[in-house]
Order: C-alpha cells, then sequence, then structure tokens
C-alpha cells in the first residue's frame, strides 16, 4: 500500500484538530500541527516560542525562517516515512512551494489536502466559546462540547484554558490572516488536482464519515 501524505486546510475554528484526532486513529498517520508546535515552544520558552509568541499573540503567520525547516525535520524523520497528516501548515502559498520541494527531493507527493470549510460566523462563534486542554491541545466548547466537570479535560484531567488567540479581538485579526493568505492555497491545490472539500458545519461525526470515505477511495484508486 503505498503512503498517505495528507494536508488539513480551513480556518481556526473548523474542526482540523478534531478530525485529525480521529483520521490518526483511524489510518495510523503521525500528525504534524504547527499550531501546537508553536504553542509548545512557547510554553518551555525555547528561543522558537520566544521569536513566535508576539506574532502569534497578534493572530498573525510566524515568518517562514521559524517554521517551515522545523516542519520539514520532523517530515524527514523515521516517523513519517509512511505517511502524514499535516494541520496547520502549509499556511501560504510560499510554504506550499517549499513542502513541494522537499517532497519532490525524496520523491515523494502530496496524496490529498482536505479543506474543512466554515463561514465566518461560525468560526467567530466557535472560537469564543472554545476551551483548550493544556497538555494535549483537547478542545472543548463551553455550550456546545462541554467537558464533564468544568475546566477539566475529559481525556486527560488537565486544565482548560482560553488559547490567547481565541480572545475576540485575535478572532477576527486571524480570519484576515486565513482569508488573505492561506486560503490561495484552495486554488493552489485544485489546480494540482489535490484537494477535497467537505462541508465543516456539518456534525464532527458526518465530516469525519465524510472524510474517511474520501481517503478509502482514495487508496482504492491508488491500488488499482
Ligand atoms: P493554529 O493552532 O494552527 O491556529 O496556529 C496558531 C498560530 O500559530 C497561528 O495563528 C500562527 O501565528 C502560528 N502558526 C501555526 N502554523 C503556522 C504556519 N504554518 N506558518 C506560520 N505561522 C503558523
Amino acid at each position: 500500500m503505498s503512503e498517505l501524505n495528507l494536508i488539513l486546510v480551513g480556518p481556526p475554528g473548523a474542526g482540523k484538530g478534531t478530525q485529525a484526532e480521529r483520521i490518526q486513529q483511524d489510518f495510523g498517520l503521525p500528525y504534524f500541527a504547527t499550531g501546537n508546535i508553536l504553542r509548545k515552544a512557547v510554553t518551555d520558552g525555547t528561543e522558537l516560542g520566544k521569536q513566535a509568541k508576539a506574532y502569534m499573540d497578534d493572530g498573525k503567520l510566524v515568518p517562514d525562517e521559524l517554521i517551515v525547516g522545523v516542519l520539514l525535520e520532523a517530515l524527514d524523520g523515521a516517523e513519517a516515512t509512511d505517511g502524514f497528516l499535516l494541520d496547520g501548515f502549509p499556511r501560504k502559498i510560499s510554504q506550499a512551494d517549499a513542502l513541494a520541494e522537499a517532497l519532490e527531493k525524496v520523491g515523494r507527493k502530496l496524496t490529498a489536502v482536505l479543506l474543512i470549510d466554515v463561514p465566518d460566523e461560525e468560526v467567530i462563534r466557535r472560537l469564543s466559546g472554545r476551551r483548550t486542554c493544556a497538555k494535549n491541545g483537547h478542545t472543548y466548547h463551553v455550550d456546545f462540547d462541554p467537558p464533564k466537570h468544568e475546566g477539566v479535560c475529559d481525556q486527560d484531567g488537565s486544565k482548560l484554558i482560553q488559547r490567547d488567540d481565541d480572545k475576540p479581538e485575535v478572532i477576527s485579526k486571524r480570519l484576515v490572516t486565513y482569508h488573505d493568505e492561506t486560503e490561495p492555497l484552495v486554488e493552489y491545490y485544485e489546480a494540482r488536482d489535490l484537494l477535497r472539500r467537505f462541508d465543516g458545519t456539518r456534525t464532527p461525526t458526518e465530516v469525519h464519515d465524510h472524510i474517511r470515505a474520501t481517503i478509502a477511495t482514495l487508496r482504492l484508486e491508488d491500488a488499482i
């Protein structure tokens, strides 16, 4: 069976993290989320974290010099030789080009880019009530998906926090960044016949069923 190299794209709050957890379980893929990598660097107080924090708090993308090398190195590791699932990368055309070049060099290619689409009003509604587990990034919503015990992650018992960039003034900036810098990737990957669209306003289970069926079909086509 050939490798499964997948990318998740979509506005903040589209449910990429939720779907990533499920896809990982379905297909046993290593998962790389640049947002999680950067947040960990900030918490750990590394040089990367120190340099990235101001951009993140302002809803902007961190410069390519900070993140592209980190991500490509991770993909080059033994863990990712049979496939990968990327979330939050690439986030702009220059990053997509860097990824394409790195994959081409080693004779690999992308299997599909999964776009989870959600309108801006829904993004705002979701992110303003989102709470995130401090340890592993599991997410909840205060109204639509509350944890069993307020402020505590059901999955690992760690504290739930509101991400600094989920505060209302930053959410609108992140949406502007998404439309200006990330959305052009939709056309980019459509032109390369890699894009698959999913309606992110459906329930997580419906979105997941649709994604899983799409990946299964892609694998089947590949095997023929
Ligand atoms: P996320 O968790 O994917 O929403 O990412 C949180 C923040 O990390 C973003 O708002 C950016 O500031 C930064 N970030 C994550 N991935 C990237 C990337 N590929 N390029 C630049 N900045 C990124």
